[in-house]
């Protein structure tokens, strides 16, 4: 087999630089493409001069620039939807694959999570991917929680709350004990468990005691004996 002769040559299409490979074969033509990572290449039969394939890919210049910005454009999307973000959950950090698909879906996978968007090239809809992403896990991971410490204040007699979930900016979670709501931050899905189910007992003794009093505290305390130091680990961790 012959050994490829490729050169590298550089021609001035106006302003701009082009660089491309020039391979001289047994074709008939002169041919030109813009492979798919942004290289220019031609071939070219010997009989044709450098310089005459210098001056027909100088006069080329705009179409192969134009070919070229797409392909390196179609480069960088590939290189987004292969790109790693990190998301903090459940208090660890978690590595967050984009992927693109028709459905849009949060879902954990291994170690890290997948997120599943139309269009993830478009920060914007990825964005919003991700909060609605974000939503649904909130709605699964405090649902269940809810479930497992309503129990004690069923004992108390109080009737089981509807959840809600909020981004808010000053607090973690409220309660509205005459209509049986609670609503939780979304941002508490950053937290450790702990500190979660901390705000949820918070928010389920408001439905026997509405207020910050003493028998209020008394029942927190004995439904969570630390949770002080869940508190603070809370407001360490999540900065509102
Ligand atoms: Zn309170």
């Amino acid at each position: 087999m012959a050994e490829r002769k490729i050169t590298i040559r550089r021609v001035m299409a106006g302003e701009r630089e082009i660089s491309y490979q020039l391979e001289r074969k047994a074709v008939k033509n002169l041919n030109l493409r813009v492979r798919e990572d942004g290289s220019v290449y031609a071939s070219a039969p010997r009989r044709v001069s450098a310089a005459e394939i210098d001056a027909f890919v100088a006069s080329r210049g705009a179409f192969i620039l134009q070919a070229v910005a797409r392909m390196e454009e179609r480069q960088r999307r590939r290189a987004l939807l292969e790109q790693r973000e990190q998301l903090r959950i459940l208090g660890e950090e978690r590595p967050l694959v984009l992927r693109r698909g028709d459905k849009l879906a949060l879902f954990q996978e291994g170690e890290g999570f997948i997120l599943q968007v139309k269009e993830p090239d478009d920060p914007v809809q990825r964005q919003k991917g991700l909060e609605r992403g974000l939503d649904y896990l909130c709605q699964e991971i405090f649902q269940g929680m809810l479930e497992e410490l309503y129990p004690l204040a069923a004992k108390q007699g109080a009737a089981k709350p509807l959840l809600r979930i909020r981004r808010m900016k000053s607090r973690w979670g409220s309660c509205l004990p005459g209509k049986g709501i609670i609503t939780l931050n979304k941002r508490l899905l950053e937290a450790p468990r702990g500190c979660i189910q901390y705000v949820i007992l918070h928010e389920l003794c408001h439905l026997i005691h509405p207020d910050h009093s003493k028998r209020f505290y008394g029942l927190l305390a004995a439904w969570m004996p630390d949770w002080k130091e869940w508190k603070t680990r809370l407001e360490e961790t999540v900065l509102l």
